[in-house]
């Protein structure tokens, strides 16, 4: 079984694009992964095949009808109903890595890009879909962000990346930031590789390593740190009190 993207689009050109390079592209030729797009103005109801209309209560830009992006989403998950859909949006939960590995072992994702000002906001009341956003910024468009979200469940489908590289130790697979890398040469400008990490001691270079993921964290993103100082301290707690109500 393999899993299947179907993304929802008045810019179907733009897909695969940057996944029909690499290693995504490579998964794909292998079957690890399929790729459909929808064009949303095929389901516009008019002679002029209209998508968008004009904010109601006024103000500038153009929003998504409501009616034409159900007929696509009802289109697009008539042929895969078990398919999470996901509306790319600024107003959505942010994206995280752990959303992306649960999505990664799934059947895969039907995705909603939006255009102008948006959708209209009756689509979330009448159809199940989750709103997603991919940092706080605005995009023209949501296909630059429906390209990042595939990019990231691709390189985790099984197969996709080499055994070496299993993606655990990665930057927020244990709510940490990863450590920093060095290669060759060991001297470069005037600066030297840590010496630690030429020392050959394995348990030194995974102590390094430990601190400066922590370190890294708590300087750079401290939103980071805090759940996961959060998450460590709550965990010892509940430890502790199994602890006793085990009687120990
Ligand atoms: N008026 C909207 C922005 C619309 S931008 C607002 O202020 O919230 C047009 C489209 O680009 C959106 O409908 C969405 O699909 C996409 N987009 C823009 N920024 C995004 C982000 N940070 N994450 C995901 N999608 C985004």
């Amino acid at each position: 079984m393999s899993f299947v993207a179907t993304v929802l689009t008045l810019y179907p050109e733009m897909f695969p694009g940057p996944l029909g390079i690499s290693l995504a592209a490579r998964a794909r030729e292998e079957g690890k992964w399929s790729l459909d797009t929808v064009q949303i103005r095929d389901f516009a109801a008019d002679r002029h095949r209209t998508v968008d209309d004009t904010p109601a209560g006024g103000g500038a830009g153009m929003v998504l009808r409501a009616d034409v992006l159900a007929a696509a989403i009802d289109h697009a998950q008539a042929a895969h109903p078990q398919n999470p859909i996901i509306a790319l949006t600024p107003r959505g939960a942010p994206l995280t890595q752990a959303r992306i590995r649960a999505l990664a072992q799934g059947p895969g994702v039907t995705l909603l890009c939006g255009r102008f000002e948006g959708f209209d906001e009756r689509i979330f009341a009448a159809r199940p879909i989750e709103q997603v956003s991919v940092g706080d910024i605005v995009l023209s468009g949501g296909e630059p962000a429906a390209l990042m979200l595939l990019d990231a469940c691709i390189r985790l489908l099984p197969g996709v990346m080499g055994a070496a590289s299993s993606g655990a130790e990665e930057s927020f697979e244990n709510g940490l930031l990863e450590y920093p890398h060095y290669t060759r040469p060991a001297s470069w400008e005037g600066r030297e590789i840590p010496e630690v990490l030429r020392s050959g001691d394995h348990a030194k270079i995974a102590a390094w390593r430990k601190q400066r993921a922590e370190d890294d964290t708590r300087l750079r993103r401290p939103d980071l740190w805090e759940r996961h100082v959060g998450v460590r301290d709550q965990s010892a707690s509940g430890a502790r009190r199994e602890t006793k109500e085990m009687g120990q």
